[in-house]
């Protein structure tokens, strides 16, 4: 059986972006008869609220997204990241990193496809001589190194895509130098552990995925199938954030039903010739994520 999942992040009110993703998320596992998770990525405390969290349960029940089972809030799952954490460093794949945000910028290239940094393994060498020194006056986060070897995979609506860990991502952080573990392990840790099979989300995180991977591979674990859906773009092409406040779904609830919501992004989506209202559950019905474009979609509301 399918089992899909919703992870959102309490860190503020559900955008429409989220909705959309949460949107897709549930029609493609409903359509399928398949299993929906609700995971709530609270792995941030200076970021996330129970608030927050209590409120996005809500706002899915408003939008008729219903769930069948609900997976520890990740708040609660360091012991399994701490686990995780032990096997990867038992490999001999885990070191301690020293460099601060400033040394980073200096001293890493940006990656040219996005933007990101590329890690140019200044620590992964370091002596333990080296390391008792540094320990002295900073804190250290923790990485996982990467080989030179390309991960390649299928999603369902970008394709095939390549990374080359090595030249592309470079060791990456698991562990943040205040304890808090990466959502790259979180992430994975907890969707093996729910079973999932099935993952659908946003578009920004297609160049997580890669890692996730890879990380699936180490800790044994049968990875999900992947659907990257397109971001939301405002008409002159800027990607719809969580700064667009009046997009947020305490201000669209005011002027919206949940119909004329979803009847909205399935229409901009081309999931249906006209913005008329319909509910989650109608446009469930006649549901496959192929019929999706993968070109961002634009929203004008
Ligand atoms: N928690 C992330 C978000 O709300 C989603 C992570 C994921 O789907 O893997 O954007």
């Amino acid at each position: 059986m399918i089992v899909g999942r919703f992870a959102p992040s309490p860190s503020g009110r559900m955008h429409l972006g989220n909705v959309f993703a949460a949107l897709m998320a549930w029609c493609a596992v409903r359509s399928q008869g398949g299993e929906m998770v609700l995971r709530i990525e609270d792995l941030d405390p200076q970021r996330c609220r129970r608030e927050y969290a209590l409120q996005l349960m809500e706002d899915l029940r408003w939008l008729g997204l219903d769930w069948d089972r609900e997976a520890p809030w990740q708040s609660q799952r360091t012991q399994a990241y701490a686990r995780a954490f032990d096997r990867l460093a038992a490999m001999g794949l885990v070191y301690p990193c020293f460099c601060s945000r400033g040394e980073l910028h200096a001293a890493s290239a940006p990656h040219a496809a996005d933007g990101r940094l590329l890690y140019a393994g200044t620590c992964r060498n370091l002596t333990p001589a080296d390391r008792i020194r540094l320990s002295g006056s900073r804190t250290p986060a923790w990485r996982l190194q990467v080989p030179e070897e390309t991960v390649c995979f299928t999603d369902l609506l970008a394709g095939r895509v390549e990374e080359n860990l090595a030249r592309e991502c470079g060791d990456f952080l698991i562990r943040r130098s205040d304890g808090v573990y990466a959502y790259q392990l979180a992430v994975v840790v907890d969707d093996a552990a729910a079973g999932v099979t099935q993952v659908v989300r946003g578009e920004d995180l297609l160049s997580s995925t890669a890692r996730q991977l890879y990380l699936y591979r180490l800790l044994e674990a049968p990875a999900p199938a992947y659907c990257h859906i397109p971001l939301l773009v405002a008409p002159d092409g800027r990607r719809l954030s969580k700064r667009d406040r009046d997009l947020d779904l305490g201000n669209l609830r005011l002027r919206y039903t949940p119909q004329a919501l979803i009847g909205l992004l399935a229409h901009a989506a081309g999931l249906q010739p006209s913005p008329a209202p319909l509910s989650a559950r109608e446009l469930a019905a006649d549901f496959s994520l192929e019929r999706l474009s993968p070109r961002p979609i634009c929203l004008q509301i």
